[in-house]
């Protein structure tokens, strides 16, 4: 048996930071250097369907070992890419065995410090072993400790067979990172009911909601002039576009003033000259109705702006980006109920969470595979002081064995 914590330090030595500013798929071709390693290792864990396609995602199955035959299939997924924001070259993981909860400072960088109090989670993790990065990198936990997770949970379904479980099926993404994890999926391929994301954070969490989202795009065609016979002519886009902002409320609406379900409208580009503008935002609610009250709301503003400029309009698109997965995963309420379950088998008591953002789960939810997230352990993501405890990597195996043959329990 390989230790999850085995593999973590070998997978978080391999650099494969995506790039969102690159047309090819996968963003970055050293991706695959993790892929392919992980397709060779599931080969020798016996699963010989393992592979990697030619997008860079790896495929593999473990096969059913119960009787029964109405076992839904249950798909497990990580993403293998880092974040752009951070180096992830050269990544050197440190093991703090025993943490005493004293400052952990990272020897490549002092101003780098682990401190209680300042890194969400760390006063939970006395006595346990921390694994960081050495203060010039990120770690890459963020998703490398769901991947060899997964891969530890693999390969103790594949050496028990007294473990019963349906068929597993095994997926691993490159660029999740920059917004394109699912972009060349083949889900009719990957052939599963029913997915899980390991990406979360603190021990014992399922996130089953996301935002919905969309994306507003307004266009200003205001009247152009030569500054110096502009009189009575003149409407200039700029200002037009500036007083459209100004009107957001100052106390609401916003990212700044906002906090657990509460949406908002976040104006995110705004750029043009005199005579065309263009101002970008996006629009977020947990409730999709509520994303149309906010877009009615922002396009108020810019009408009413307009009657001020009687020869100006303005174009407002509005453009689907993606849905709260709750919308998904409320019909099919074994998936939430299961996992709750997985986690309480294994000694945890679960929370439930939702995201202020997206996930990949989310664009899977609603491409047909239904899809929350539970919990990798994975704190402080795409910085230097990312971290995370070899015992909640640990844990989160147990779960991910545990589900696979809840699964097959309540078939
Ligand atoms: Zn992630």
């Amino acid at each position: 048996m390989t230790s999850v914590l085995d593999r973590f330090l070998r997978y978080v030595q391999i650099d494969t930071q995506s790039d969102p500013n690159s047309p090819s798929f996968p963003s970055t071709s050293k991706q695959r250097n993790l892929s392919n390693l992980l397709a060779v290792e599931l080969q020798e864990l016996g699963i010989s369907d393992a592979h990697v396609d030619e997008h860079g995602y790896v495929y593999a199955t473990i096969p059913a070992n119960s009787s029964k035959e109405n076992v839904p299939v249950i798909c497990f997924c990580s993403h293998v890419d880092t974040s752009p924001d951070v180096t992830g070259a050269s990544v050197v993981p440190i093991v703090h065995e025993n943490w005493d909860g004293s400052d952990i400072v990272l020897p490549d960088d002092h101003k780098q410090v682990l401190r209680i109090g300042e890194l969400h989670d760390l006063d939970t993790q006395i006595g346990n072993d921390i694994v960081t990065a050495s203060g010039g990198t990120l770690l890459g936990a963020d998703n490398k400790a769901g991947v060899a997770e997964i891969m530890a949970a693999a390969e103790i379904l594949m050496h028990n067979p007294d473990l019963k479980h349906g068929t597993i099926k095994i997926l691993f993404t490159p660029d999740e990172e920059v917004g394109r994890g699912t972009e060349k999926v083949d889900l009719q391929k990957l052939g599963a009911d029913f997915g899980y994301t390991v990406d979360g954070e603190a021990v014992g969490t399922l996130e089953d909601e996301t935002f919905s989202a969309d994306a507003v795009k307004i266009t200003i065609h205001g009247i152009s002039t030569h500054p110096g016979y502009a009189i009575g002519k003149l409407e200039n886009a700029l200002k037009i576009g500036a007083e459209i902002l100004a009107r957001l409320p100052k106390d609401s609406l916003s990212p700044e003033t906002t906090e657990d379900k509460q949406g908002f409208i976040h104006p995110v580009q705004f750029e043009g000259i005199q005579e065309k503008v263009t101002l970008s935002f996006i629009v977020r609610d947990f409730n999709t109705p509520g994303l149309k009250e906010k877009e009615d709301f922002l396009k108020k503003i810019m009408e009413e702006v307009l009657e001020h400029y009687p020869h100006s309009t303005g174009d407002f698109e509005v453009h689907e980006q993606y849905r709260n997965m709750k919308e998904v995963l409320d019909q099919h309420p074994q998936v939430i109920s299961n996992a709750l379950t997985a986690m309480e088998k294994v000694g945890l008591s679960p929370i439930r969470q939702s995201i202020r953002g997206g996930t990949d789960g989310s664009r899977l939810s609603f491409m047909g595979l239904p899809c929350p997230n539970i919990f990798a352990g994975e704190h402080a993501f795409h910085s230097k002081l990312e971290w995370v405890s070899v015992q909640d990597m640990e844990k989160a195996v147990e779960v991910i064995v545990s589900l696979a043959q809840v699964w097959e329990e309540n078939a």
